[in-house]
């Protein structure tokens, strides 16, 4: 007996639940490459990006995962043997520089803790060492899915400038666009990166580059360039160049909706919504905690992204029967511990098109699940869940 027929619900941390509206968008036939909507379609697309990435610089669409954009945003400002400084804060910077390393630049980890946020003042004296300035980027995700962490980008450019280093800041906002707010030319991000399967809502298969000015002038002598991926050539007059081939059509049409309805939510209250979410499962966690076998493996509350929750179980206990219970009897798919935390720990993801219902529901299930399974917990992590819900209301 199972109580899980009706819709799943994704918890993971993308892809994440994709909307009705962004369905249907996508429910039509194809288009002219060559002419009018196809041409406004992409225009209006590239705009919008600008407002969500925070830019006034360019942006790129590619018809790839964010592995993608990452190998677009080394390759076109790069050079053979220079030098990427990846601050480790859990999986993604360190793969991201692989990726450079790959194509052929240097890499150096500027190891974390992966229970911790980056250090900006590791990162300053890093920099400072580096009086020959060798580094020519630094490489840092915005929220690591991995560990849970959210890291203080004008933090880490603060401490590059403390540190006098004209190094590109390249900045991985592929779990945090769209939760939180992300200001590329505030913060002076020199390229920024996100795809579309998380905070935004979209089918995977479409990434983003935006390039600020000094990038754009890296890239006039960078010589890891690779036509697919090239800006310069993606500038061209073509509609057909802006994807380097036939535009992704259907993932355009959905994206195209679901900005909209972004801007129809309102940025502000987009960040809001996730904040409040966050909150709900980080009260249910409080609680869970104090059974000695759950635990946050972000340890300091306020480095605790908003988009995706990293649960640790310890003692003797396996996430695996947990994951395993909530999807087969309840129809909630939660993330799995990745990295380092393979087999320690699992993910709620609470990115993009969620809302009360949906994290009430799988807080409940998980709650139910470590009941199921006599996993020792804390009671009352739903209702505490509820009251951040029940106080947020009138806010
Ligand atoms: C998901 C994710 C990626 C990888 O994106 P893919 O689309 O799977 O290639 C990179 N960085 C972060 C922070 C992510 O969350």
């Amino acid at each position: 007996m199972t109580v899980r027929n009706g819709r799943e619900f994704l918890a993971l941390p993308g892809p994440t639940t994709v909307p009705d509206e962004v369905l249907q968008a996508m429910h039509r036939p194809a288009i002219d490459i060559y002419a009018g909507d196809a041409i406004a379609l992409t225009a209006s697309l590239q705009d919008d990006l600008r407002r969500i990435f925070n830019t006034r610089g360019r942006t790129y669409i590619y018809a790839a995962n964010g592995h993608g954009a990452w190998e677009a945003a080394a390759t076109n400002t790069l050079s053979a043997g220079d030098k990427v400084l990846a601050l480790e804060s859990g999986r993604f910077a360190v793969n991201w520089a692989e990726m450079a390393r790959m194509r052929g630049a240097k890499t150096e980890i500027l190891v974390g803790d992966l229970r911790r946020a980056v250090d900006p003042a590791a990162v300053e004296a890093r920099l400072k060492a580096d009086a020959g300035g060798e580094i020519k980027a630094v490489m840092v995700v915005q929220v690591d899915t991995a560990t849970g962490v959210v890291n203080d980008i004008p933090a880490i450019r603060a401490a590059m400038d403390a540190a006098g280093h004209d190094a590109l800041l390249m900045v991985d906002a592929i779990a945090s666009l769209g939760t939180m707010p992300f200001d590329m030319d505030d913060w002076r991000v020199d390229v920024a990166v996100c795809g579309s399967q998380k905070g935004l809502m979209t089918p995977p298969g479409l990434s983003f580059v935006a390039a600020g000015p000094r990038a754009i002038e890296a890239h006039q002598t960078a010589d890891l360039r690779s036509q697919y991926w090239d800006w310069t050539f993606r500038e061209g007059d073509l509609h057909y160049e802006k994807y380097c081939g036939t535009p992704p059509e259907h993932l355009l049409f959905g994206l195209r909706r679901a900005l909209d309805m972004i801007f129809e939510e309102g940025l502000d209250g987009v960040f809001k919504r996730h904040h409040i979410l966050a909150r709900a499962v980080r009260a249910a966690v409080d609680q869970w905690s104090k059974g000695q076998v759950l635990s946050y493996n972000i340890v300091e509350a306020a480095e605790r992204a908003d988009s995706v929750t990293t649960v640790r179980i310890d003692s003797g206990h396996s996430p695996t029967p947990l994951v395993d219970w909530c999807r087969e009897h309840c129809g909630v798919v939660l993330g799995i511990g990745i990295g380092a935390l393979d087999g320690k720990a699992f993910r709620i993801a609470h990115m993009g098109h969620v809302n009360a219902p949906m994290i009430l529901g799988t807080l409940g299930v998980v709650e139910a699940g470590l009941q199921a399974l006599d996993i020792p917990h804390g009671s009352g992590g739903v209702q505490a869940a509820t009251q951040v819900i029940a106080g947020a209301a009138d806010a």
